[in-house]
C-alpha cells in the first residue's frame, strides 16, 4: 500500500502545512493567542481592547504597504468573496472590466454579469495557466483583476492600465498576493485581501486599502439611491473602519492572529523582506520542477509564475508518469498536507503555497519528500 510509505523523519519539513488558504498559521501566533487569555477573546468589540486590536491591524497594514496619503484601511465581514458583492453594489458606477484567467477573477466577473443594475461588463479572459491583461475601454469606470490567481499560480502586474478614464477605479484582488509580493498601492484605488492566505490568520474578514477616489466613488454610488443591502454597504464599512470597528461582530481571534503576523512581517524586513522570502521558496519549487524528469512548472511563462502559489504538473504518460493525487495522499499520511491542486482545475498537479509564513527550508524539504515518494511508487 502506498499509504503505508513512511517518509524518514529527517526528510520531513518541520511544519507540513502548504495549503493555499487557509494557510499555515505560525505556532508563535497561536501561542500568543492562548497567552492573551481573558484580555480580548470573549470581550466586547465596541470597547477599547478590541478597538485597539483593530487599530493595530490597520496601523501595521498602513506601514507594511507604505500607504499613500489619503488612503484608508477599510474592513468588513465575509472575506474577499463578500467584497465582490460589496464592489458590484457600492463601487462600480455603471460598467466594469474584469480580467479572468482562473477561478477567482472569474467569480468577480460573474458577480458583475449577474448584477442587473450594471451594464454588461467587459470580460477579458485568458486560458488557465496563462495571464491576460486589462486595457482601456470607453465607458468602463472600474477595472478589476487578481494580483495572484490562486487557482492556477499565475501572477499579474499591478499597474494602472494606460489610457483609462481619469476617474476610473483600479480594483485589484490581492487576496493571496498581499504580504508576499511587492506592490505599489498607488497604482490601485482598491487593493483588497483576506487574512487566511499571506497573512497567516483565519478567514472571515475582508480588508481594502482605498484611495481618496475610491472613497469618493463609494459615497457617490450610495448617494445615487441604488439599493444596497446593509451588510454589503461600503459606506457603512468606511465609517465603521474610521472608528476601528465593523458593522457587526468580527472574529476576534482572526484579528489577533493577523496582528501578530503583521508584527512578524514588519520585523522581518516588511514587504521587501517578505517578497524576498517567497521568491526564494517558489524558486526552490520551480528550479526543482525544471530539473525533474517527471515534473514541470504548470505556468509556461516564467514571468507569470507566482511567487506565493507554485503549481507543478506531473507527467501523465511515458516512463516518468506519476499520479500527483497519490503523491499528495502519501504526503498527507505523513503529515504534509494540502498540496492538492485547485479542485476545479482538474490537473495532474501539486499546488504548493509559498506564503511568507512558510519556511523556505520547509519548501526544500517538501520537494525532497516528493522525490523520495515518487522513487518508491
Ligand atoms: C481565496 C481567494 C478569494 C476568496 O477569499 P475568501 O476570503 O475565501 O472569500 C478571492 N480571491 C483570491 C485571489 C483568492 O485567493
Amino acid at each position: 500500500m502506498t499509504s503505508d510509505l513512511r517518509i524518514p523523519a529527517d526528510l520531513l519539513p518541520a511544519d507540513g502545512r502548504f495549503g493555499s488558504g487557509p494557510s499555515k498559521v505560525s505556532d508563535a501566533a497561536l501561542a500568543a493567542l492562548a497567552a492573551s487569555g481573558r484580555s480580548l477573546m470573549g470581550t466586547s468589540h465596541r470597547q477599547a481592547p478590541v478597538k485597539n486590536l483593530v487599530a493595530r491591524v490597520q496601523d501595521r497594514l498602513a506601514r507594511l504597504f507604505s500607504l499613500p496619503d489619503g488612503y484608508q484601511v477599510v474592513l468588513g465581514l465575509g472575506g474577499s468573496t463578500a467584497f465582490w458583492d460589496v464592489a458590484t453594489f457600492g463601487l462600480v458606477r455603471e460598467r466594469s472590466q474584469h480580467v479572468s484567467f482562473g477561478e477567482f477573477g472569474g467569480k468577480f466577473a460573474q458577480a458583475a454579469v449577474d448584477a442587473p443594475w450594471l451594464a454588461d461588463p467587459v470580460v477579458v479572459t485568458g486560458a488557465p495557466g496563462t495571464l491576460a491583461t486589462p486595457y482601456a475601454v470607453d465607458g468602463v469606470d472600474t477595472y478589476a483583476w487578481p494580483h495572484n490567481e490562486t487557482s492556477t499560480g499565475v501572477m499579474a502586474p499591478v499597474l494602472r492600465p494606460a489610457g483609462i478614464a481619469e476617474d476610473a477605479l483600479v480594483v485589484v484582488d490581492g487576496t493571496s498576493a498581499a504580504g508576499g509580493a511587492l506592490v505599489d498601492v498607488a497604482e490601485t484605488d482598491v487593493y483588497y485581501f483576506a487574512p487566511q492566505k499571506g497573512f497567516a490568520a483565519d478567514g472571515g474578514l475582508w480588508f481594502a486599502l482605498m484611495s481618496p477616489a475610491a472613497l469618493e466613488r463609494a459615497a457617490e454610488v450610495k448617494a445615487s439611491g441604488r439599493f444596497i443591502p446593509a451588510f454589503l454597504d461600503l459606506t457603512t464599512a468606511i465609517e465603521n473602519s474610521a472608528k476601528n470597528q465593523t458593522l457587526n461582530t468580527p472574529a476576534i481571534a482572526t484579528l489577533f492572529l493577523m496582528a501578530e503576523q503583521l508584527d512578524w512581517m514588519l520585523a522581518g524586513g516588511g514587504l521587501p523582506g517578505m517578497a524576498a522570502r517567497t521568491a526564494a521558496s517558489s524558486s526552490t519549487v520551480y528550479d526543482w520542477a525544471e530539473a525533474s524528469p517527471f515534473a514541470t512548472p504548470y505556468v509556461v511563462d516564467p514571468a507569470a509564475r507566482s511567487q506565493v502559489v507554485a503549481t507543478v504538473d506531473f507527467a501523465t504518460e511515458g516512463e516518468h508518469a506519476v499520479d500527483a493525487a497519490v503523491v499528495a495522499q502519501v504526503l498527507r499520511a505523513n503529515g504534509v498536507v494540502d498540496t492538492d491542486p485547485y479542485r476545479k482545475l482538474g490537473r495532474n498537479q501539486l499546488r504548493i503555497a509559498t506564503f511568507p509564513a512558510v519556511d523556505p527550508a520547509d519548501v526544500a524539504a517538501l520537494v525532497a519528500c516528493v522525490d523520495w515518494v515518487v522513487e518508491r511508487l
